[in-house]
């Protein structure tokens, strides 16, 4: 399997100049390398859910495995639940990246202990965390050329949904705590990425939502150019909007699974489970992954009978990146099982205003009605109140 870790990149607002354009498309490419770290804001659809804004009176929470899929589904419900494919672990807003200038896994864990105590001091000193959690609506969908990616990333366009945060000091104080990091990290002795500003990131914030597989035949690149005015349109009509609520820092996926495997085999890159090779978890084996070796999952030894998507269908487990560091202190476990208990179905009554107005009928897991945004409590509301909703509402207004 070669799906490598979605790092939030995309290229942000479409109205870049072409100059723009070009060093966007340059850093595409270099997204693909193995090697980078990240620096993001942690969106957790999975335990925080987002929250769609149909209209002025009809708000919708999704929360749990696949939300983002289905928000597509709710937009477009025949095909919309296949569309996006991301891991549910990895969600994120990019604000900037660095890389180390060592590769062997000892070394990388000395660096990443030296650096973890540097930002640790730092946290004490502008308490990142205490600026925590942002708020976020995406109402624009983008879709951009994978023409220049490389490898068998080829041709695999990214959809990304532009964001803004709602708190009006926002940049201002995310220029603040990037330039601090970015000391921190550069005295450090890591290399920041050359090209991108932290401006470029805080200009074009964004969550990138397909970026990997052209395997589903049907989002082929042309069914997602088809549908993408269909699709902004509805993205447009239906915003969302969510919360971030830790800064992490997370080394590129590829690197991790290639330090367990050709370095150190009780090295744990991620949280939840994720996919292992049978031998991986019992020896000794150094050496390529083998396309042919069966894969089980690493929290219950299920036998993995089809592509790796992010979870495991026995555990209901899922995989996240586990940061290298962290504002967020508390370990990161899933938080699925409370979600996969059969829903109860509740009516929704509908608001007199609807009934003259076309229908579209609606079938949705894990969604939890929300009278009006001052509910706007996600964690609480959400984990506590699961429901599937079957309604028939119009998603225009
Ligand atoms: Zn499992």
């Amino acid at each position: 399997m070669n799906r490598k870790p979605q790092r939030g990149k995309g290229r942000g607002r479409g109205r870049g100049s072409i100059r723009n354009q070009n060093q966007n498309n340059t850093f595409l490419q270099g997204q693909d390398e193995r090697g980078l770290y990240a620096v993001n804001l942690r969106i957790s659809p999975v335990t925080h859910g987002i929250l769609i804004q149909h209209c002025k009176w009809l708000t919708s929470t999704l929360v749990g495995i696949n939300a983002f899929n289905h928000y597509f589904k709710l937009l477009e419900p025949l095909n919309g639940e296949t569309f996006p494919d991301v891991w549910d672990g990895y969600y994120h807003i990019t604000l900037g990246k660095f890389r180390f200038p060592v590769k062997e896994h000892y070394e990388l864990q000395k660096m990443e202990e030296d650096l973890r105590n540097a930002l640790n001091e730092l946290e004490k000193q502008i308490k990142i965390q205490e600026w925590l959690p942002q708020t976020f609506i995406a109402d624009e969908l983008e879709i951009h050329s994978g023409d220049n990616r490389i490898d068998d990333m080829e041709g695999i366009d990214f959809v990304v949904l532009k964001v803004n945060c709602v708190s009006t000091d926002f940049q201002e104080k995310v220029r603040r705590i990037m330039n601090k990091l970015l000391d921190t990290i550069v005295a450090k002795g890591c290399k920041w990425e050359s090209g991108l500003t932290i401006d470029n990131y805080i200009n074009r914030l964004h969550v990138t939502i397909r970026k990997y597989s052209g395997e589903n035949s049907y989002w082929s690149k042309e069914q997602v150019e088809a549908k993408a005015s269909e699709l902004k349109s509805l993205v447009r009509k239906n915003p969302i909007k969510f919360e971030c609520n830790a800064l992490d820092i997370v080394q590129a996926r590829q690197q991790g699974i290639t330090r367990r495997r050709l370095q150190d085999k009780n090295y744990e890159w991620w949280s939840g489970v994720t996919e292992l090779m049978e031998k991986d978890r019992q020896s000794k084996t150094k050496g390529k992954k083998d396309e042919n070796e069966p894969m089980i999952c690493s929290g219950c030894d299920y036998n993995l009978t089809k592509k790796w998507d992010g979870y495991c269908v026995n555990c209901a487990n899922y995989e996240i990146n586990k940061p290298i560091w962290s504002t967020d202190k508390q370990p990161l476990t899933s938080a699925l099982k409370p979600f996969v208990s059969t829903p109860l179905a509740i009516p929704k009554k509908l608001e007199p205003r609807t009934l003259n107005r076309p229908r579209r009928h609606l079938s949705l897991d894990f969604i939890v009605p929300l009278s009006n945004e001052e509910d706007w409590e996600l964690e609480k509301k959400c984990i506590d109140s699961i429901v599937a909703v079957d309604e028939q509402e119009d998603l225009s207004d």
